[in-house]
């Protein structure tokens, strides 16, 4: 690459939200060079959240998703190509069809898919749907509209709940299985979880927590299910929400710290190698992205958030195309919402980066509040339902570190404004093993392998 940071080639691979805005960006910050965009989603990109809500709904077809160009990016596009592999000496990104794109700085954007079913028989039968892409989103849909019997949800996070959402707003018959205590609790905590569970039951779902589905059955088609409590239930269709998986698997053998848990980078966007060592032709955004965060000690955060993947997204744009000294670090405070059961529900900060959480505004009976999460004192996130627009207040207490339980606020708070255990997950409890091991004694000999 010339000395000159606005020309040479660019590969950004993950042609979704993440890899759309950063190439936007690119030729905003006046990258004059070569811009070439690998996607393994044969379509154009589009947007996500709508997919399990307007689309669900059957108020907005799957294909009318697509995400608006806020201005030309004059790229190379192949779409309907999956990335393969990566070499870092040769500063190449391998192709499933063979080719090789050779590139002086990448971009890598690949995002989440859907966890699947566990088993490939059950996951196979007609029926079985997990939701991450439009056409997924389409294929729901159009079963939704042949008005099945009853639909089950395997999973009660933030994607279940509003898949559940949208069949009773339908007049579906909906089961929702959920290991956990309540829904929402491995995002929101326990004590949100509990408003979470009233809210799905006074909706008319058929919530079960503290089990889990053993068995899909049918014979070609999907009949049921089975659960740990012994219980069975009669559903022709099955949507199962059970996470997501980082895509980061194509990374395997590229030395980059590419594991489950996402791409480590640095809060420049600058992806580190498996030693732990930041890479400075590399660079990382989205939701495959795990980085570092001040407010929340540093530890690396993997968000799935849309507001993050377009804010890192800009940020990783921008050092790309900009000499060390100019280049921004990612420190938007995280954000998200979801809507369900008629309920607009907003999030700043991290919640699950808490030990407390206090309502601070309204209540649960009028469906109108502001939860407050605090860690060792200080506000960390803040969550509203149907009352979004205190959140900019909130946000200012987490920017600032604020002593948690703050000041009370507002006409609505309730008293005394009590702190009970946020009832998060353990962080030290680990979901996933260590990845990486390493070899060797002397300084200059060890070297770090990956553990599949
Ligand atoms: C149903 C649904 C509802 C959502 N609702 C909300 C919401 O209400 N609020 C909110 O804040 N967020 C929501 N989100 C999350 C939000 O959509 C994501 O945070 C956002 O899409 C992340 O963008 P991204 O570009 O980082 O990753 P993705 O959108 O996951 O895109 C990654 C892209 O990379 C491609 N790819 C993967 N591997 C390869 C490879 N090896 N080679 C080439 N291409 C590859 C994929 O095909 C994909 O197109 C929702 C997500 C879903 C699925």
């Amino acid at each position: 690459m010339s000395g000159d940071l606005r020309d040479g080639r660019i590969v950004i691979v993950g042609a979704s939200l993440a890899g759309l805005r950063a190439a936007e960006t690119l030729r905003e910050k006046g990258f004059a060079g070569s811009l070439t965009l690998v996607g393994e989603d044969p379509r154009p990109p589009y947007d996500r959240p709508p997919l399990s809500k307007q689309v669900l709904l059957g108020r907005v077809p799957a294909e009318d998703t697509g995400l608006p160009l806020r201005r030309p990016v004059d790229a190379q596009w192949k779409l309907g190509v999956r990335a393969t592999g990566l070499d870092p000496i040769e500063k190449r990104v391998l192709l499933a069809n063979g080719e090789q794109l050779p590139f002086d700085r990448l971009l890598i954007t690949t995002g989440t898919r859907a966890r699947p079913w566990p088993n490939p028989a059950e996951a196979a039968l007609d029926g079985v749907f997990t939701l991450r892409t439009s056409e997924d989103a389409g294929r729901i849909a159009e079963r939704l509209d042949a008005g099945p019997r009853r639909v089950l949800v395997i999973g009660a996070g933030f994607t279940g709940s509003e898949i559940a959402s949208a069949c009773r707003e339908r007049g579906l018959d909906v089961t929702v299985a959920e290991r956990g205590p309540a829904p929402l609790v491995g995002a929101l905590g326990g004590s949100f979880g509990a408003l979470a569970a009233k809210l799905q039951r006074a909706h008319g779902v058929d919530l079960r927590c503290g089990v889990t589905v053993t068995a899909l059955t049918g014979n070609g088609r999907l009949t049921g299910a089975e659960l740990s409590d012994g219980s069975r239930i009669e559903a022709d269709i099955a949507v199962v929400a059970l996470g997501a998986i980082r895509n980061t698997e194509w990374l395997a053998e590229s030395g980059l710290a590419a594991g489950p848990r996402g791409l480590a980078c640095d809060a420049g966007c600058r992806a580190f190698n498996m030693y732990g060592i930041v890479t400075d032709d590399v660079f990382v955004a989205g939701d495959v992205a795990r980085f570092p965060h001040p407010l929340f000690e540093y530890q690396l955060l993997s968000l799935e958030h849309w507001g993050n993947a377009v804010e890192q997204a800009e940020v990783a744009a921008h050092n790309m195309v900009s000499p060390g000294p100019l280049r921004r670090p990612h420190l938007a405070v995280p954000a998200f919402w979801s809507s369900q059961f008629g309920l607009n529900i907003k999030s700043v900060g991290v919640p699950t980066f808490s030990d407390q959480v206090v309502l601070a505004q309204g209540s649960p009976k009028e469906a109108r509040l502001v939860a407050v999460y605090g860690y060792r004192g200080r506000v960390t996130a803040a969550v509203s339902v149907n009352q979004a627009k205190s959140l900019e207040y909130y946000q200012r207490l987490i920017e600032t570190a604020a002593p948690f339980p703050p000041e009370p606020v507002g006409t609505d708070r309730p008293e005394p404004m009590t702190p009970v255990p946020s009832d998060v997950p353990d962080p030290a409890v680990l979901s996933h093993g260590p990845t990486v091991a390493l070899t060797g004694h002397l300084p200059d000999r060890r070297l770090t392998l990956v553990r599949r």
